[in-house]
């Protein structure tokens, strides 16, 4: 992996946990108030027992808040992350002898080292 690579993913990783802090914050605060108050549910501040001791408790609210915010972080990082694959894909074409994709300028492979520079574009 380069270092440009690298950086990339890096900066990939902070996008993915600033949409879901965000996204984590807004569930919180105020999707599972609204439902609460508009289905009159108590989901907010539930609790899942299994069992009689306090360490056994599941609180409904942060659980739930985390599947959204999870939910939302892949709904919209997916969908940035498939744009910039048809892109890669748009400019990518196959090695004639590996069948690696490699850019379609590339001279030389870069998987199977094959001279590419007399293929037909
Ligand atoms: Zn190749």
């Amino acid at each position: 992996m380069s270092a440009r690579e690298l950086l990339g993913l890096m900066l990939a990783a902070a996008v993915a946990f600033a949409i879901f802090n965000l996204t984590l914050q807004v569930a919180a605060n105020v999707i599972l108030p609204a439902i609460d108050q508009v289905l009159g549910t108590g989901l907010r501040s539930g609790i899942i027992r299994l069992g009689n001791r306090p360490e056994r408790m599941i609180f409904l609210g942060p659980l739930l808040a985390s599947f959204i915010a999870g939910l939302t972080t892949v709904a919209l990082f997916g969908s940035l992350y498939r744009n910039a694959w048809q892109k890669e894909m748009e400019s990518s074409v196959d090695c004639p002898h590996c069948l690696s994709l490699v850019p379609a300028e590339a001279t030389k492979c870069a998987f199977c080292g094959s001279d590419l520079s007399e293929r037909d574009v």
